[in-house]
């Protein structure tokens, strides 16, 4: 499943492990699932270095902001199929869009917040998951 970060172009990243530098682009970005101690279901998005393995979490997702980038990739799509039509893109258009994506950023902020430091599970391993963001 694509998300806005995989479609980002490959970044540099240091390893805060090894501060090894490598770059982060589709082909190590990892997303898993998992759940919180109270049942939420949380998609965390991670890479890991490749020299000593240290898992990085960049982003993480609940149900809400799941809904909100769906939002977002309709209103984009629409936006797009009405900027070839009529050659412009409104200006309503593009504050919709921003208006979402500031919305997403922010629930995505106050996730990370409640959420780091926290113990998440992996439902079909039932391995318990320490989140430590790196962003
Ligand atoms: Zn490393």
């Amino acid at each position: 499943m694509a998300n806005e970060t995989l479609t980002q172009p490959s970044i540099l990243a240091c390893c805060e492990g090894c501060q090894n530098h490598f770059e982060v682009n589709g082909k190590v970005i990892l997303s898993c699932n998992l759940k919180s101690e109270d049942g939420e279901a949380i998609t965390l998005v991670c890479y890991d270095c490749p020299k000593c393995s240290r898992r990085h979490y960049v982003q993480i997702d609940n149900e809400h902001t799941k809904k909100l980038l769906h939002e977002l990739k309709v209103h984009l799509a629409r936006a797009a199929r009405a900027s070839k039509r009529d050659n412009f893109v409104s200006k309503k258009q593009s504050d919709k869009a921003k208006k979402i994506r500031e919305r997403l950023k922010n629930e995505r902020f106050a996730l990370m917040a409640k959420y780091q430091g926290s113990k998440l599970y992996d439902p079909i391993t039932l391995k318990e998951v320490e989140v430590r963001f790196s962003v």
